[in-house]
């Protein structure tokens, strides 16, 4: 069979299970396809060499007739800052570049139990900050439907290797946005999930408070078997919770899909570019059809949302980031020949220029004379919006917005102007502030660029949020073709 990594998880896990192909004819042709197509966009760091060898142990357990996971055979891509055992985790930095895990994740953990093979690593900006994947020192990603242009980020090797199908689905941390931004600019599904419902042990930590690790498909409903399998309770991280007693409730009964209240936020949509408005208003226009109602709302608070975002982000990367000192993990080079304070900023020099400036911007925000003025303030403005979101979502079963408020645009165009790269992230730190679930789904192009929609629901309503984006998802229909690489 050839062109097996157009399949999607289903169709991958069936035709294992049912012998039509092997798992290792399905990793042979990916890493045939990475090895010619990842020229062009750049979106791995590592190729795991044992994907091969993994394979074969499936195919075995499937012909001796054992059972196998719910996962068996797929090709999973992982954002290179959630620990892999045995496979290097760089975070895209020079301060990790020989970093190699002795653990895995706890996702990672729980995607093997479930017989999925972990294919590589995946590129991002340096420890997850930044919007556009140029921020590596591995490389900038490159938007695989125009070369051109900027893939979103900080997942954006995660969101590009997926729309240029070198993997079945994918990983990648949302701290502000950075599953949902580059599944917008890649035409692909990417799911921030509520704060606790899924695992951070494993996951180099940027902002704590605000990240959750999410996944990357090119349907709903494969990002739904990945949410199946990495979601739950984790002894190893105090923050997750059960799951059995607290998704699926709120009076939401899945028969009745489509009698469902929907917001659209005036204020994320309002300042949106005119491609990316008309877009959202005929997707609208679309699944109004199907017999959801549909209204305009308003989120106040929302103008302070950005500045509260990157006050607590960069204030919990200061302190974050003060483990790498080069003694613990990290490069060649001995201590010893130096006097420490030398030592500390020969090897701290070697964080990139997002990373120094978010550290600068973090460790003055929490400094003693100005902790009241920003840190405190942002953290009152954090509950603001989550109270107000809490009110809204009383009235609202979900609310909807543009992923982000403009198209993919050319390589280079915002990196030398940080705070016109942070406004990328208007529309989508409001979900990690809250700590509610988020999902982008695909709803058109223009031009040959994609477009997303940012679907919101409250906390742990993600049966609802995943079920009614399928339903969204159908009705819009764009997900038919993948760029030609
Ligand atoms: N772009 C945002 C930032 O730079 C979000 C990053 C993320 O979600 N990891 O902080």
């Amino acid at each position: 069979m050839s062109r097996l990594y157009t399949l999607n998880i289903e169709q991958v896990t069936n035709g294992i299970k049912n012998e039509e192909f092997t798992s290792e004819e399905y990793v042979s042709q990916i890493i045939e396809r990475i090895i010619k197509v990842d020229q062009k966009i750049n979106s791995f760091i590592t190729i795991n060499d044992n994907a091969l060898v993994q394979a074969q142990q499936i195919d075995k357990k499937i012909r001796s007739g054992s059972t196998v996971g719910s996962l068996a055979g797929i090709v999973v891509g992982i954002k290179d800052n959630i620990s892999t055992a045995g496979l290097k985790t760089t975070c895209a930095s020079k301060m990790l570049s020989d970093y190699v895990p002795p653990y895995d994740a706890t996702v990672i953990k729980r995607l093997k139990d479930k017989d999925a093979i972990i294919i590589g690593k995946l590129n991002l900006d340096e420890f997850a900050m930044g919007s556009t994947t140029e921020w590596s020192s591995y490389g900038l990603t490159r938007n695989p439907w125009n070369l051109d242009y900027v893939c979103g980020g900080s997942s954006g090797g995660s969101a590009a290797s997926v729309a240029a199908q070198l993997c079945t689905a994918s990983l990648g941390s949302d701290t502000g946005g950075s599953v949902r931004c580059p599944a917008s600019f890649c035409s692909v599904v990417g799911f921030k999930p509520t704060y606790g419902l899924v695992s951070r042990y494993g996951l180099v930590s940027y902002s704590n408070s605000l990240e959750q690790i999410g996944p990357i498909g090119r349907t709903v409903s494969d990002v739904k078997k990945i949410m199946e399998v990495i979601s739950g309770k984790d002894t190893n991280d105090n923050t997750t919770i059960d799951t059995r007693n607290n998704i699926n409730t709120n009076n939401y009964d899945p028969e009745q899909k489509n009698n469902q209240k929907i917001g659209l936020l005036r204020e994320l949509i309002n300042g949106a570019d005119e491609s990316v408005y008309q877009c959202i208003y005929s997707a609208i226009d679309k699944f109004n059809k199907f017999g959801f109602t549909y209204e305009e709302s308003s989120l106040k608070s929302s103008e302070y949302a950005l500045a509260s975002y990157y006050t607590i982000a960069t204030a919990e990367a200061s302190s974050n980031l003060a483990r790498f000192d080069n003694i613990r993990y990290g490069f060649e080079l001995n201590p010893d020949d130096y006097e420490w304070n030398t030592y500390f900023s020969k090897t701290r020099g070697n964080f990139g220029d997002e990373v120094k400036r978010r550290i600068i911007v973090g460790s003055f925000v929490l400094s003693s004379g100005y902790y009241g003025k920003y840190y405190l303030k942002a953290q009152r403005v954090k509950n603001l919006i989550k109270h107000e979101l809490k009110k809204l979502f009383k009235e609202y079963d979900l609310l909807i917005s543009p992923t982000v408020p403009v198209l993919p645009f050319k390589i280079g165009e915002k990196i030398d102007d940080p705070l016109k790269m942070y406004l990328i992230d208007i529309n989508t730190v409001l979900a990690n502030l809250a700590g509610i679930p988020a999902i982008s789904i695909p709803i058109g192009f223009k031009n040959g660029l994609p477009i997303g929609l940012q679907i919101m629901a409250d906390e742990f309503q993600e049966k609802k949020l995943l079920d009614i984006s399928e339903v969204i998802e159908k009705s819009i229909n764009i997900n038919t073709s993948y760029p030609d690489l």
